[in-house]
């Protein structure tokens, strides 16, 4: 590994800046300019989610530079994160819930290594679908037209890999819905729009999608669906445990302000000569109520595109917002516990709706079931394990407008009843019966550090060299080959400054996974500009 001499000197000067540092008293976080530093640092991580923790491995695996990680909760796993014991010892997921199994996924990796408890989702395993009245739909052409529709989908995907991939050329993006339509396929019928919804909607919380999106398939992998007591952040908590140094990791450290000295490198921006670290962050100690501030020479921003799309102001000079071109989608679980199960054991309840799940909850996980591909809990083959049977509990998604409409409502109590509507067409007895108002549901959009939804995608009609404008500027993800030497701007502003998180990972954005390769992938990035030999065999 090579580490340039002036640095190794830095860091040995280093424990001496740090030891004089000292937190102040803070009332009011937003008065940054008056806060005294607290240490200078070759590096800061913004955000403890996936992303994050990927970094601060990377930089700690690969590197001696000095670093911390600033958490602005009181945990980490950010969108990974589980209600422990939700109902009667059940532990239910708020954030992500699915692990999709290729080649190469960390996430299912470390799943692996943490023995979590996951069990194979079988998407198609539906009891109904039903119509609205409750009637059984008549399924006389559903798997011709699931057919049909896979057909025109796969062709898309096609178009979308070969001029977009393998070509460098953007396909027009009038989103998925008008393509498909050329390719033959026009939702038709109550079970049309139910196929549609399920690729679009609940896949993606949009009732449209990008081409940009189609690269990843989301049911061509075995998909997990995680089913662990300790929750999905369990993995999160041991991987910090395991793999991140406990004094580099900061909770409750709400980073307030980045102030990114842009002039053109002749003064010496926060720090000395001798040490010329040009990004000043104030942070916020919601556990001390102090306040203190890190001069840095790089930053990694983790937060999510909707935390930065609400808070311009983070950065100075501020984030342009208008070259932002992604949205926070909306997509929620809520879950309803009976004192009975008056329900079949497949995966899903289906009932059909004219207009996507618009008319309550229309899609009904079911948890209570055991897998039926295999001995329950027999072995540690994840498939073979169960949902969490016993628990009478389903599950509702709710995604798009929708989500948005019960939430501005107010109380999602006061839709509790419009919700069960679908539910109660197919059982009047049993939810009239079983159901005595127990339900759990955490409504993230009004999540301060969640930013407004759950995760981005690109709006179709975006074009996908809007990816590159916008996390090029900045710094990310969207050159791929950075590390390598290629697109490498020396002393320019941009790399000092990365926007990292999921929604920067060119091929995975969204998933867990995606977060946590573009937090290694800055991380790389940034010790590559700092000069270290990196192995990217990993
Ligand atoms: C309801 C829901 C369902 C989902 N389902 C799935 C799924 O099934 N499968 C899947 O793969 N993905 C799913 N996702 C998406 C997945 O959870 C995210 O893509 C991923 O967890 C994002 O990781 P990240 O590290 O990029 O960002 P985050 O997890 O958001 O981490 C960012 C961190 O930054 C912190 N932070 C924010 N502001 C500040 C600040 N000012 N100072 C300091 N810290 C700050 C936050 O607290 C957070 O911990 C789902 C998400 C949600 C919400």
């Amino acid at each position: 590994m090579l580490l340039p001499t002036t640095m190794k000197a830095l860091i040995f000067l280093l424990p001496i800046f740090m030891a004089a540092a000292k937190a102040q008293e803070c009332s009011d976080p937003s008065d940054f300019a008056s806060v005294e530093p607290t240490g200078v640092l070759d590096a800061l991580i913004i955000g403890a989610g996936f992303s994050g923790l990927a970094a601060a491995k990377e930089l700690q695996d690969q590197s001696e530079i000095s670093f911390v990680v600033l958490e602005a909760t009181d945990r980490v796993g950010g969108r990974v994160r589980s209600k422990l014991e939700a109902f009667d010892g059940y532990t239910v997921e708020e954030g992500a819930n699915w692990v999709v199994d290729f080649p190469g996924n960390p996430i299912m990796d470390l799943a692996r290594t943490y023995d979590l408890n996951l069990t194979q989702q079988d998407y198609f395993d539906i009891e109904g679908p039903y119509n609205p009245d409750g009637s059984v739909a008549d399924l006389t052409n559903y798997a011709r037209r699931l057919k049909d529709f896979r057909k025109a989908w796969g062709r898309l995907q096609t178009i979308t890999n070969s001029l977009f991939l393998d070509n460098g050329m953007a396909p027009t993006d009038n989103g998925a819905l008008a393509l498909l339509q050329e390719e033959g396929w026009t939702a038709q019928s109550l079970i049309d729009e139910f196929i549609q919804w399920y690729y679009i909607d609940f896949e993606y919380a949009q009732n449209d999608v990008s081409l940009l999106t189609f690269p990843e398939d989301a049911f061509a992998d075995p998909t997990y669906f995680v089913v662990d007591q300790r929750g999905y952040q369990f993995v999160a908590e041991k991987f910090a445990e395991d793999r991140i140094s406990d004094d580099v990791l900061k909770l409750n450290h709400q980073v307030v302000k980045v102030e990114h000295d842009v002039t053109d490198g002749s003064l010496d921006g926060f720090g000395t000569s001798e040490y010329p670290a040009r990004v000043r962050v104030t942070y916020y100690d919601r556990h001390l109520g102090t306040c203190g501030q890190y001069i840095v020479k790089r930053l990694i921003s983790t937060v999510s595109a909707g935390y930065l799309a609400q808070n311009p102001n983070l950065f100075d000079p501020p984030i342009d917002s208008t070259l932002n071109p992604l949205k926070m989608k909306q997509y929620a679980k809520i879950f309803f516990q009976f004192t009975e199960k008056f329900w079949s054991d497949h995966e899903f309840i289906v009932t059909l709706s004219d207009s996507g799940n618009n008319n309550g909850c229309t899609h009904w996980q079911n948890l209570d079931t055991t897998n039926k591909d295999g001995n329950s809990n027999s072995g540690k083959k994840f498939s073979q394990r169960d949902f969490k049977p016993g628990s009478r509990i389903l599950m509702c998604t709710l995604t798009t407008e929708y989500l948005f409409q019960v939430n501005e409502d107010g109380n999602v109590n006061e839709n509790l009843l419009e919700l069960l509507e679908p539910l109660r067409s197919v059982y009047p007895n049993g939810v009239e019966d079983y159901w005595e108002g127990s339900y759990y549901y955490q409504n993230l959009v009004e999540d301060e550090f969640f930013g407004g939804g759950a995760y981005t995608n690109w709006d179709p009609r975006e074009g996908p060299s809007v990816f590159a404008d916008y996390f090029d500027f900045y710094g990310g993800n969207g050159d791929t080959g950075f590390y390598e030497g290629e697109g490498y701007h020396t002393e320019s502003q941009e790399w000092r400054v990365q926007i990292s998180g999921t929604a920067s990972c060119f091929e995975n954005w969204g998933f867990v996974h995606g977060a946590y390769l573009a937090g290694e992938r800055s991380a790389r990035n940034l010790l590559f500009d700092l000069g270290y030999d990196i192995d990217t065999s990993s």
